[in-house]
């Protein structure tokens, strides 16, 4: 085994990080990871760590999970590829397919399998297209979605997506894509006084503004993360996705749910926007599928869409190598009767999501703590310069980045976004595991605190 830092030199010398500054990594090293179970990861130094992101939001079941090898390895040995392309499919694909028809809400009885959230999306930007040609509209170009929304990193994935930072790499976004702002109260709806309640219902109104700005007749369809992940866990107030759903409905415009964090349990129901609300027409799906162990995505089709493009559709020119991969479809399945068999969703649902709720109210007479937001095990803590005025921490600060290093220097991964700490543990976490993640995160806000007073 090499030490950590002939691992570090390798890394630095031929391996480039997402989302990373390449030449700073280089410089300060990477951690390595070599090994987890449960909802610990271990490093090359033999130090533990509480996993509170879920690796990258998707480890819903753990580590270590042997229904999960199993299946892989069966299915590797069986048959580890074939494609759907030649009007041939694999047995794991088609059960798959099956289940989450059964898993979905009930106007879903269709699945697109892509490879990842981000292919998923580029789907889905070509299906409502798509689906609005065959029904002789094709103006109806423009998809809305919004700013500080993520989803994904292909060209398409990250033209919906709302991150300005994206945007100023690659030419983005890409034609007939606009955006909304964010259901965001603390920032947008909190200095102008409205109630959480009414606030939702005037953000939802920019989406109507926006279709009437655009021309109802050019749009395609809205899509929206039910809870905003990458963005912060930034919760919308109960009146927001009723009254996007309504607007939708108004103008016929078609609703798409990116459940690519919020699928598979992660608000307390099988699906964020039941979590939410409302009823999609078309449905992204990834990380959650398989908790992680192998890459899948892809596209739960409503019957709307579905209806069409069956019965008048023609070709649709789309697709990947891995679509209904048999060994990711297999890991799936297995993955998805362990959800049920454990009870992760109602465990979410009835135990630990109320309990972190109640962890995370009483981390609000921190002195760092502006605003606290969970919604099943997805939560996020705002750290503010001033609480009774909201006021932030000057940039240069970097304060959520100085309180991500405490919580790494002490044996917990929670993520920094601007100000606001992210987490989204595993859903087979404990009552006696949140208490472990909570003192990790008091004893990280604590240093943070002496910090920035020093
Ligand atoms: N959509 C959402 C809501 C996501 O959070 C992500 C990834 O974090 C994606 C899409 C992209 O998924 P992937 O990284 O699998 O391409």
């Amino acid at each position: 085994m090499r030490t950590t830092a002939q691992w570090q030199a390798a890394d630095a010398s031929h391996f480039l990080h997402p989302f990373t500054d390449f030449g700073a990594l280089a410089r300060k090293g990477s951690r390595i990871i070599t090994k987890a179970e449960n909802i610990y990861l271990t490093d090359s130094e033999g130090q533990r760590i509480l996993d509170a992101m879920s690796g990258l939001w998707c480890v819903n079941v753990g580590y270590g999970q042997q229904a999960l090898i199993d299946a892989a390895t069966r299915q590797l040995k069986e048959l580890p590829f074939y494609n759907a392309f030649f009007q041939t499919a694999t047995p794991p694909a088609i059960e798959l397919a099956e289940l989450l028809a059964e898993v979905t809400p009930p106007q879903f009885q269709h699945v697109f399998f892509a490879g990842s959230g981000s292919e998923g999306n580029d789907t889905i930007v070509r299906m409502v297209r798509r689906y609005w040609d065959i029904l002789g509209q094709p103006e109806r170009q423009v998809i809305i979605s919004r700013k500080n929304g993520y989803h994904g990193s292909t060209m398409a994935g990250a033209s919906l997506g709302g991150m300005s930072y994206m945007h100023a790499q690659g030419g983005l976004p890409i034609p007939n894509i606009t955006h909304i702002d964010q259901p965001y109260w603390y920032e947008n709806g909190r200095p102008q006084g409205l109630s959480r309640e009414d606030f939702g219902k005037v953000a939802a109104g920019w989406l109507e503004q926006k279709i009437l700005e655009v021309g109802p007749e050019k749009v395609a369809a809205f899509i929206g993360e039910p809870i905003q992940g990458a963005g912060g866990v930034i919760v919308p107030p109960e009146t927001y996705w009723p009254e996007i759903q309504r607007i939708c409905d108004k103008y016929g415009i078609l609703l798409v749910s990116d459940e690519v964090i919020c699928g598979f349990g992660r608000t307390g129901n099988w699906w964020g926007c039941e979590t939410m609300g409302f009823r999609p027409d078309l449905m992204t799906f990834a990380k959650g599928v398989t908790s992680g162990y192998i890459p899948l995505g892809g596209v739960m089709v409503g019957d709307r869409v579905a209806k069409v493009l069956i019965e008048q559709g023609g070709d649709f020119n789309h697709g990947y190598t891995y679509s209904g991969h048999p060994v990711a479809c297999a890991v799936a399945l297995a993955n998805i009767k362990l959800i049920r068999e454990l009870k992760l969703v109602e465990q979410v649902r009835e135990n630990t999501g109320p309990y972190l709720a109640a962890q995370f109210k009483a981390l609000e007479d921190h002195p760092l703590v502006g605003e606290q937001q969970t919604k099943g095990l997805m939560g996020a803590l705002l750290l503010v310069k001033d609480k009774a005025q909201g006021t932030p921490f000057a940039s240069e600060l970097e304060v959520g980045m100085v309180c991500r290093g405490h919580c790494f220097g002490n044996g917990l991964i929670m993520r920094a976004v601007g100000d606001r700490m992210i987490i989204a543990p595993p859903l087979v976490i404990t009552r006696a595991q949140v208490d472990e993640m909570m003192a990790l995160i008091r004893r990280a806000l604590d240093l943070t605190l002496t910090d920035v007073r020093a």
